[in-house]
């Protein structure tokens, strides 16, 4: 019986693959009819063979984790333009409309302790003040402008009611109005200091700067894209700052238009960068999932 049970399990992997002739096959099946060994043996063979099974779904698997990718990409681009939406959306509701120079909508008072309190029209929903020591060192120079913004007009009425001037009790020489449209300053408080010469606050230009950074660096990244086009290491590098300088030069289109001066460039930086942002996020993963595409379809 032994014997029997030694040839037995050596030809049952056989058995289990259906390999066997009808013959041996009754033969196996009649021995482990009485042979509790030999059936456990086969119970062990069994849970062996499930391994290599397993390993046949990998394929199945790596289908369903580039498609969870995809879907992931495809979530991150329609988030990244649904925030570009928004910022857009905001920074144009919010953007600085400068309020001309009326005796109404900002007036000077003096207080007793020699602050100079500036008082603000209820239209007026946001002020720049710039200070600046005169020639001589005998006081300050400040140059005065108020704006609204859409924003605070529909939806949210926030308006400032006063600031003081001299809050650390600087002798206010002149306070000048600009208009933030290249007009002179108006003298509002104390003296001339130009005597009739005319002051005009220009507006900032670092914007234009910037933008003509964009310009050149997209034009450099264009060339070394034509020129090192084999050069895989390179072409994927550059494309990057590429995607940067466009994201940019597209950002401040949408924010300024061909406008390149601003009376409030700071703020507009800002809302650029913040359009930039999730205009890049977008590029890459477009990139990413047109390199999927491709590589799919190779
Ligand atoms: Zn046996």
């Amino acid at each position: 019986m032994n014997v029997t049970c030694n040839v037995i399990k050596d030809i049952l992997p056989l058995y289990l693959e259906n390999m066997l002739s009808d013959d041996s096959t009754e033969m196996v099946e009649k021995h482990l009819e009485h042979c509790q060994e030999c059936k456990n043996y086969l119970e062990e063979l069994k849970t062996f063979h499930q391994v290599p099974v397993d390993t046949n779904i990998s394929p199945l698997l790596k289908i369903k984790s580039s498609i969870r990718k995809k879907n992931i990409l495809t979530a991150i681009l329609a988030m990244m333009i649904a925030i570009m939406l928004i910022v857009i959306t905001i920074a144009f509701l919010t953007a600085p409309k400068y309020i001309p120079y009326s005796e109404r909508s900002v007036t000077l008072n003096e207080a007793e302790n020699g602050w100079i309190l500036v008082k603000f029209e209820n239209t007026v929903s946001g002020y720049d003040i710039d200070q600046y020591p005169t020639e001589d060192n005998s006081g300050y120079v400040y140059h005065i402008t108020t704006w609204n913004n859409t924003w605070n007009k529909m939806i949210k009425k926030s308006k400032v009611n006063y600031t003081v001037l001299n809050p650390n009790g600087e002798n206010v020489v002149s306070v000048y109005y600009y208009q933030a449209d290249g007009s002179e300053d108006i003298l509002m408080y104390g003296k001339d200091i130009n005597q009739g010469g005319g002051i005009i606050t220009l507006p900032r230009m670092f914007l234009s700067y910037y933008l003509l950074a964009a310009i050149v660096c997209t034009v450099v990244c264009g060339g070394v894209m034509i020129i090192w086009h084999r050069h895989k290491k390179v072409f994927r590098f550059t494309l990057m700052i590429f995607y940067l300088s466009v994201s940019y030069l597209l950002s401040h289109l949408i924010v300024k238009g061909f406008t390149t001066s601003s009376y409030s460039a700071t703020r507009d930086f800002f809302a650029i960068v913040l359009v930039l942002i999730p205009m890049y996020v977008a590029f890459l993963t477009v990139l990413h999932l047109f390199r999927k595409y491709k590589a799919k379809n190779q």
